[in-house]
């Protein structure tokens, strides 16, 4: 295992996310965690030399942090670190949360604290609720060694509580999808500059860059044969300065061994590698996204007088963003909406491009 020096302690470059730990009925969102299987992932991991373990006041509604704390208990407990968060929209009382979280993780102290999913919505909360002086009270006392938050917040909102508090630590969602197409490479940029270190989760986005399209995962296997696509994402991380710990929601033994061989290897990209995996990331989003130049050649002629380019730039954000981005559509400004196309196909011959308006449409109409 490649270890980062944080402080004056070896964080394991690698860290155990504790959101999709094992259901005992995967197909039951509200199942409870296989707590053999959970402790099985959480006991290789140990041996593994991971010594980060992440999970939320509400993962699992409880459960997780509960399974966590079950399955460490056999551990001494300076030999690995605790990661746990407060979720203001889950309840405003930091107090009761703090205090719970202690007894679920079965400690009395927690390692790493943060204000969980920074966002528009609750930076007012986290800024002036307390919460902060809360925690920063509990420091003193010892029960928290260092204090951060995580975020998916815009990033002049980042910048903003950056600048609000002497933060110990951030962390943010990276992957090389990301770093291309959203926002993960100014949220670096933003953090770097302050020197505030770095926890990366969702490095293989939420799974989805675990398999590419096929010409994207030709492309990588022909440089690096013996590289897993998922062992990719998490080279790509963790071959940024300043990132401490890569988090990877495990649920199998093998995911484990693929992150725990990736994450002991010296080698992360090399130049050739790297122009490899920015060719796949290319050959990957061809597939993703809507190659609308904004012409508008196809407006003209739809009867429904609908603001084409205007929702394929939508479509678009919305695959990068998720359902966030779907709240811009009330900005657009166009006579017709997805939902009042007709589907007569007249602006199909018009388009350069080859896109296929009305099928985007009826997605969109679907989603909004
Ligand atoms: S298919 Fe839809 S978007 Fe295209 S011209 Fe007809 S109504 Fe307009
Ligand atoms: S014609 Fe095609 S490329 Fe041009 S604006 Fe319409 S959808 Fe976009």
């Amino acid at each position: 295992m490649i270890y980062n020096s944080f402080r004056d302690i070896e964080l394991s470059s690698l860290g155990l996310g504790n959101m999709r730990l094992p259901k005992l009925n995967p197909d039951d969102p509200d199942s409870k965690i296989d707590r053999h299987k959970a402790h099985e992932l959480m006991a290789r991991a140990m041996e593994a030399g991971i010594n980060y373990y992440d999970t939320a006041y509400v993962y699992g509604d409880g459960d997780s942090e509960l399974c966590l704390g079950e399955g460490m208990k056999q551990f001494d407990r300076s030999s690995f670190h605790y990661a746990t968060k407060f979720n203001i929209r889950a309840t405003t009382d930091y107090e009761m949360v703090f205090e719970t979280q202690l007894k679920r993780l079965q400690t009395d102290y927690i390692d790493f604290y943060l204000l969980h999913c920074l966002q528009t919505d609750n930076i007012e909360g986290y800024m002036h609720g307390g919460a902060i002086e809360y925690f920063e009270k509990q420091r003193e006392k010892g029960r928290i060694r260092y204090l951060g938050f995580s975020t998916h917040a815009p990033t002049d909102l980042l910048e903003r509580f950056v600048n609000h508090h002497n933060w110990d630590f951030a962390q943010i969602q990276l992957n090389w999808f990301d770093w291309h197409y959203g926002k993960a490479r100014e949220e670096y940029r933003i953090l770097t500059e302050h020197n505030i270190p770095i926890i990366v989760m969702e490095p293989v986005r939420g799974g989805k860059l675990a398999s590419l399209n096929e010409k994207a995962e030709a492309i990588l296997r022909k440089v690096r044969p013996d590289w897993s696509i998922p062992s990719w994402a998490m080279r790509f991380v963790r071959s940024l300065p300043g990132i401490k710990v890569v988090l990877s929601g495990m649920n199998s033994l093998e995911q484990l061994e693929d992150n725990v061989n990736t994450f002991s290897d010296p080698l992360t990209l090399t130049d050739s590698d790297r122009e490899a995996l920015d060719e796949a990331c290319r050959a990957y989003a061809s597939e993703i996204f809507v190659p609308c130049t904004a012409c508008r050649y196809c407006t003209k002629t739809c009867p429904s007088h609908i603001e084409i380019p205007a929702y394929m730039k939508l479509y678009n954000d919305y695959k990068v963003r998720g359902n966030n981005a779907l709240k811009q559509a009330g900005s657009i400004v166009s006579a017709g909406t997805p939902a009042d196309c007709i589907g007569c196909g007249t602006c199909m011959p018009h388009c350069p491009q080859d896109i296929k308006i009305p099928q985007i449409l009826a997605e969109l109409s679907k989603l909004l």
